[in-house]
């Protein structure tokens, strides 16, 4: 069968014609490049970064069909949609289908008029279907979610042991043993990996990882001493933002909702103990934006597709890195900044382990939460042996260690996330973390100081921080008509007045605004501060008011009023 595309065309423009994308995504050209080579390719790239786009160019370029495996038959039907509007003949066979329809396939798979066929990892159990099989010419074998191959994954799936044999069975394109065999994962783990390479029987494998990294995501580790700092930290922690709070239990959840209602912030605590009503509730008015903070286990985020979440607390340390890593994912999905903050506590981890070790609860299936991933690790298995429960939690402890590592790590946080997921490029310092950047501010805090500066040039710098604080925070009763309507009232409305007072006294600190020395004490923009208002001077580098000078001392000060005292020197300096 010829190929949609000729070989020799530039993938690019095939990229555009087939795909309708101008460029590619970061990681994909090489993925791309590595599958038309012909060797085998272990590629992994997070959810939603156009991983799949990695076999489907190849397959519109080579000659001969290309044979993809994948667990998920929604996710099937809706590729072989896609690809069919786009004009690129594609089908799926899986246990969904009718005996008719699945004919229908094997006829037109058979007549050569397939680029791409999906295929269940069940169908190799099939006679009927392996005749099919052995009568294609088949361009790349893929297997999609490769990580289902190994019990280390989180979803292990026995199917996916047959790939091996099934393509090896294979009749490839230009008369080679078998064709090559392309497995994209979005689970980086090393474990993982040297699975899919061992259980696929991948041949000196190109392996790229890429696509983890979200620079917008400003990560914190935060070292507190009891749970009362970490109630004391957490409302200023998520004022003003829309945040999720991660827990680790249920009655933490509560614990911190309670606190964050107690602080005048907003917040509703999410987990698998509520009624339906109660979930379904709090998923809604965070889905619609009506509820800002959400306190909840892990149980909260599936489906929940927000994509101007500015901020992830972790109230407890997760269990993994890929756990932690998929839950701060969840902020900044629009690109913008966002922060990602671990409140670290050692004797959390008593508590996870606690969750691994202690007795297992089959939970019951409900409506949105897949079985398992309710609340803590997952349940396992009723068959599962002894000595499989045994190994499991062997697994879970050493990912909590490494999950340890980083909330003790002195190095670049970036990068020991990163490296741990495979991606060798990560460089360090990456300039927005905790430890590259300690006494910087986030990058949500960032955008908060040219609000501020914008709304002091906007108020023609005639005015003084209280009236520019409330003016920004939209609060107008008091205000002089021509504050009360401009372009900036109202701004920073989910922030309080007296936060925006601190945050005009850390930007005047830092330079960026003057105060005039008569009794009024104007505030005006200085020429820095304009630099920095229009985006002109790149970097910005300040302290922040109070809350960041907790955290540069909190390992030193352990009281839990120190954090009051230190608001001090701000609110008296004027
Ligand atoms: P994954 O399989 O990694 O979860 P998909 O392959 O479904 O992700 O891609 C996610 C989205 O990104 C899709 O809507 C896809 O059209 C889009 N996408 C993929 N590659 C590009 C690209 N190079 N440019 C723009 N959009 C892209
Ligand atoms: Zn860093």
């Amino acid at each position: 069968m010829a190929p949609i595309c000729a070989a020799n065309a530039d993938v690019l423009t095939c990229l555009h014609i087939h795909f309708g994308h101008r460029s590619f995504r970061p990681g994909q050209g090489r993925v791309v490049a590595a599958v038309l080579s012909g060797r085998d390719v272990l590629a992994v790239m997070p959810t939603g970064s156009g991983k799949s786009l990695g076999y489907q160019l190849p397959a519109v370029i080579l000659p001969g069909t290309t044979l993809v495996v994948s667990p998920l038959i929604s996710l099937m039907k809706d590729q072989v949609d896609e690809l069919n509007r786009r004009g690129i003949p594609s089908a799926a066979v899986h246990s969904m289908l009718s005996n008719e329809a699945r004919y229908e396939v094997f006829d037109a798979a058979r007549a050569g008029k397939l680029r791409l066929l999906y295929v269940a990892p069940e169908r190799f159990a099939s006679d009927d279907f392996l005749r099919v099989l052995h009568a294609l010419a088949i361009a790349r074998f893929i297997i999609d979610e490769a990580h289902c191959v190994s019990q280390w994954g989180h979803d292990f799936r026995p199917d996916y042991r047959r790939l091996r044999a099934a393509a090896a069975s294979c009749r490839a394109i230009d008369g080679a043993a078998r064709p090559p065999i392309a497995a994209f994962t979005a689970t980086a783990t090393p474990e993982v990996r040297k699975d899919i390479v061992a259980m696929v029987g991948l041949d000196e494998p190109e392996v790229l990882v890429a696509g983890f990294d979200r620079p917008n995501i400003h990560l914190r580790v935060v070292p507190v001493g009891d749970e009362m700092e970490k109630h004391e930290l957490l409302p200023q922690l998520v004022s003003g933002r829309r945040a999720l709070v991660y827990a680790a239990t249920r009655r933490s959840t509560e614990a911190a909702s309670a606190t964050l209602a107690a602080a005048g912030v907003q917040a509703a605590a999410y987990h698998a103990g509520l009624k339906d009503e109660e979930r379904t509730r709090v998923q809604d008015a965070f889905a619609a934006g009506s509820l800002r903070v959400v306190c909840a286990t892990n149980a909260f985020g599936m489906g929940i597709d927000r994509p101007d979440v500015d901020a992830v607390v972790h109230f407890a340390i997760p269990g993994s890195v890929e756990a932690y890593y998929q839950e701060i994912g969840r902020a900044g999905r629009d690109g913008r900044p966002a922060t990602a903050t671990l409140l670290w506590d050692y004797a959390d981890v008593a508590t996870r382990q606690f969750l691994i070790d202690g007795p297992r609860r089959e939970r019951p299936a409900r409506a949105g939460l897949p079985r398992g991933r309710a609340d803590g690790p997952g349940a396992p298995d009723p068959a599962m042996d002894a000595v499989e429960v045994a190994r499991r939690k062997d697994i879970e402890h050493r990912k909590l260690q490494r999950m340890i590592g980083y909330a003790e790590t002195g190095h670049c946080l970036r990068a020991t996330i990163l490296h741990y997921f495979g991606d060798t490029t990560a460089r360090e310092p990456c300039r927005a973390c905790g430890t590259c950047e300690p006494q910087g501010i986030d990058a949500y805090e960032r955008e908060l100081v040219r609000k501020i500066l914008s709304g002091v040039a906007r108020g023609g710098e005639r005015y003084g921080r209280r009236k520019i604080a409330a003016m920004l925070a939209g609060e107008t009763s008091d205000l002089p008509p021509n504050l009360a309507g401009l372009s900036t009232t109202g701004l920073l409305r989910h922030e309080q007045p007296d936060t925006i007072e601190r945050w005009i006294d850390a930007t005047v600190s830092a330079g960026l605004l003057a105060v005039s020395g008569d009794k009024y004490r104007t505030l005006s923009v200085t020429t820095r501060g304009r630099d920095v208002m229009t985006g002109r001077a790149g970097d910005l580098r300040m302290s922040a008011p109070a809350r960041v000078a907790a955290f540069s001392t909190w390992r030193r000060v352990r009281s839990p009023r120190g954090l009051a005292h230190r608001h001090r020197p701000f609110s008296n300096r004027w």
